[in-house]
């Protein structure tokens, strides 16, 4: 680890606090979808971005919004951040803030399905060359990279095969390479991981998940410098401003008082999953857990993550077949220790089987090499209920599959 730790950034949110009208404990919500100028003539300034901290029209800035992303900029510890409508919405709108036709980006091709069919499908209809690689080392990342390389992207903690990413290696590119924005998805180890300090320029987020921890909302961030958070609101060329995803103020109320607790959240979940883990671990289940000294990366997590609240919710069980996946998955549905159900980072446990859901974008033959085994379930562990009782659930669903 290098850099803040978890202790700094949770001070850093905890000090960033916003006071209601009258003095509230907690902020209101501005709800106005646009402000009104008390003096004419300084609209057409504010149009020019001559007037800073003006508020113009909710499109393009909104307090409530910018309230939360403070936040989750001082999580991350860059100087700005924007929420925005979705983790998609922030991808996407990361790559357009910094792509133009006749480019090349580098990604990981272990990402999360969705990202994968963003890359694969549209980015070469916008005359964006992708590169997708396994890569692991600088010497694999120097293979890829042309003049034309703009952007590297990848993931803290891959989904869903839960690799840890070499942040030594990705820290050292960077410095090779300043000119080539390096973009990484965060979603998975919010608080855990700070890749600002290996030589990410951009982290995004997907909040509908840890961030949210109540599967109730769809959002996003962005956390980067100003200037490129400017870029994305810019009223003439700005991806969000422009292409229009923005959060809405009442979810940004939302998510920045769930800010507070993230860290007990991700606490709750990093202590159940490591359990569940040394359970399916006992039972000669083949389980990945990056807290587990058996993880291919137990060790690299270590290096790059703060693990004073430990190394997340997720784990993965290989089942070999979706058939027995699938048992395993009925009986702690049925048993109500788990829903069946894409998505993450809920209070509650997830689990699904992605190589027929959340990563069926990505085709078979890419699948396997990416050891991506059909019968693989997904876990996103949650914390609800009394632990011994959840984890004897948990224990008596994987013996029915043995
Ligand atoms: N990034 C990761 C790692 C994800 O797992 C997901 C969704 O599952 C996303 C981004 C997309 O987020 P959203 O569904 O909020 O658009």
């Amino acid at each position: 680890m290098t850099g803040d730790t978890l202790s700094q950034k949770l001070q850093r949110i905890r000090d960033l606090q916003f006071f209601g009208e009258e003095g509230g404990v907690v902020p209101v919500i501005d709800v106005a979808a646009t402000s009104t100028f008390m003096n004419p003539e300084d609209m057409p300034r504010a149009f020019k971005g001559e007037m800073q901290g003006c508020y113009l029209y909710s499109r393009h800035s909104n307090p409530t919004v910018q309230m939360f992303s403070k936040k989750i900029a001082a999580m991350e510890g860059y100087p700005a951040a924007l929420g925005v409508a979705s983790g998609m919405a922030a991808i996407s709108a990361s790559l357009e803030n910094v792509l133009v036709h006749g480019d090349h980006m580098i990604a990981h091709s272990v990402v999360y399905g969705g990202t994968y069919a963003l890359l694969k499908n549209i980015m070469p209809k916008r005359g964006i060359d992708v590169s997708f690689s396994n890569f692991d080392s600088l010497k694999d990342l120097e293979a890829l990279f042309t003049p034309k390389t703009k952007v590297l992207y990848l993931e803290t903690m891959s989904n869903p095969m839960l690799n840890i990413a070499n942040f030594g290696a990705i820290k050292e590119f960077k410095a090779r390479h300043p000119e080539v924005t390096v973009i990484v998805d965060n979603t998975f180890a919010p608080l855990l991981a700070t890749p600002k300090d290996w030589g990410a320029d951009v982290v995004v987020h997907s909040c509908t998940k840890f961030i949210s921890g109540s599967s109730d909302l769809i959002a996003g961030a962005v956390c980067a410098s100003q200037d490129f958070i400017d870029a994305l609101i810019d009223i003439n060329s700005g991806p969000i401003m422009l292409g229009g995803a923005v959060m809405d103020p009442r979810i940004a109320h939302e998510l920045y008082m769930r800010l507070d607790h993230l860290h007990l959240r991700m606490r709750g979940h990093s202590e159940r999953a490591l359990e569940a883990a040394q359970i399916a671990d006992r039972l000669g289940i083949a389980v990945a857990y990056p807290g587990m000294e058996n993880h291919k990366h137990h060790e690299r997590a270590n290096k790059y993550f703060d693990t004073s609240y430990g190394y997340g919710a997720m784990l993965t069980l290989d089942l070999e077949t979706p058939e027995r996946a699938f048992k395993i998955a009925s009986q702690l549905q049925k048993d109500n220790f788990a829903l069946y159900a894409v998505s993450l980072g809920f209070s509650r446990t997830l689990v699904t089987c992605p190589a027929l859901s959340t990563s069926s974008e990505i085709p078979e033959d890419e699948q396997a090499a990416m050891d991506l085994s059909p019968g693989l379930l997904r876990f996103s562990m949650g914390f609800t209920g009394d632990p011994d009782s959840m984890l004897q659930r948990f224990e008596r669903a994987l013996k029915t599959a043995l």
